[in-house]
């Protein structure tokens, strides 16, 4: 990012939050942290020679974020530093409101973790297991130490993720853009927007999905997939209408229906000439046999799986399966989003568009060029601060 606009992006961000009167006369604030009061500053676990810290920020969405559920304009992140010798690695929790985790809940969690338990960050699997069994749940917060640790490690072995994996920068996917439900003309001007994009992501299940989908084809003909978000709940006319978005150019389906509903799932994905792929219905390693047979693919994401090891292991199990992979993502900054672009080479289909859905992104990684993930050959996941 420019200075110029790093510029533009904080006193916007200063604006809203001076409009939402919490910013005071902070304006010494730094870009990368433009959160009011006593959370300003880093939260230090006293550590030996592994050290964590993180602070709360609040993304800026460019648009309201629309599920089948819920519509919100910020996202709330924790962003995670771990040190060692001077290296340090960053990492990000990002907690849209519906799942469960907060500024508070992930506080609460990292406030346990004593990293200075542990004095080689190399011993990652042993350091990951300690941080997963300290309390259920908190992927997020897992994820915030998971993705820095990777980072640091990274760093330190003088590599990206991808090259360590083994993995070739070239095979990334094409990732999808998503459009929220929303009226027609925003709609066809954010598909406008969208531009260079290879696939779009069309969230349906309000009940106008074939409007959805016309506003969509009457201004573009590139390649769409559709997230119903648990929106359908019946077998039948969910099959009716995956026939008639497979006329449409559409090449998978994401959670057509609730996610306890397995055994209308599993004959929905038997009938349907299009991938059907999980997202609410897997978040762990764990959760995937049980959806062998019921679902063609899974949607993995850092944020539910704990993070990057995990993810790795989900995308080896599902693989073993014969199940496709979409690389997912929340909204989150471009910290979030490189990590996970480390894993895309080996997956079918990546829907890494978070960091292009905030206006204040702290961090420069991974780029979408051409609608292509692009990653660059930075150590770790691949990012940098932006000053
Ligand atoms: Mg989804």
């Amino acid at each position: 990012m420019s200075s110029q606009k790093s510029r533009r992006n904080f006193f916007k961000t200063s604006a809203a939050f001076a409009a939402l009167g919490i910013y005071g006369n902070s304006f010494g604030l730094s870009l990368s942290n433009p959160y009011p009061g006593k959370m300003e500053k880093w939260n230090k676990i006293k550590g030996g020679k592994i050290k964590l810290r993180f602070k709360p920020y609040e993304l800026q969405l460019k648009h309201a974020f629309t599920l089948a559920s819920s519509s919100r304009t910020t996202t709330p992140v924790m962003l995670t530093e771990i040190e060692f010798e001077g290296n340090i690695g960053y990492g990000e929790a990002s907690m849209p409101p519906y799942l469960g985790e907060s500024h508070q809940t992930a506080t609460k969690f990292l406030n346990q973790v004593k990293l200075d338990r542990f004095s080689d960050p190399f011993r990652m699997e042993e350091i990951l297991e300690y941080v997963d069994a300290l309390a259920p749940g908190n992927p997020a917060a897992k994820a915030s130490i998971d993705i820095a640790l990777h980072d640091l490690v990274g760093k330190l072995m003088n590599q990206p993720w991808h090259r360590i994996w083994g993995f070739s920068k070239e095979n990334t996917p094409n990732t999808s853009f998503t459009i929220g439900i929303d009226d027609k003309e925003v709609v066809q001007k954010k598909v406008k927007e969208a531009g260079p994009m290879k696939i779009l992501k069309i969230k349906l299940g309000r009940g106008n999905d074939r409007e959805m989908i016309n506003w969509v084809r009457s201004v573009t003909d590139v390649s769409l997939c559709v997230d119903v978000n648990q929106g359908w709940k019946d077998k039948h006319m969910a099959l009716d209408l995956i026939h008639w978005l497979n006329d449409q150019g559409v090449i998978f389906v994401e959670q057509p229906m609730p996610k306890e509903q397995l055994d209308d799932l599993a004959w929905l994905t038997g009938e349907s000439p299009l991938p059907v792929v999980a997202d609410e219905s897997v978040q762990r390693l764990k959760d995937i046999m049980e959806l062998h047979g019921v679902y063609s693919g899974i949607n993995v994401k850092l944020m539910k799986s704990t993070g990057m090891r995990e993810a790795f292991k989900m995308i080896n199990v599902a693989k073993a399966l014969g199940m496709k992979i979409l690389m997912g993502c929340m909204t989150e900054t471009s910290c979030g989003v490189s990590a996970a672009a480390q894993l895309s080479p080996v997956t079918e289909w990546a829907d890494l568009d978070g960091n292009l859905l905030i206006s204040n992104d702290p961090f420069t990684g991974m780029k979408v060029i051409d609608g292509k993930v692009t990653l660059n050959d930075l150590p770790g996941i691949g990012i940098s601060q932006n000053l």
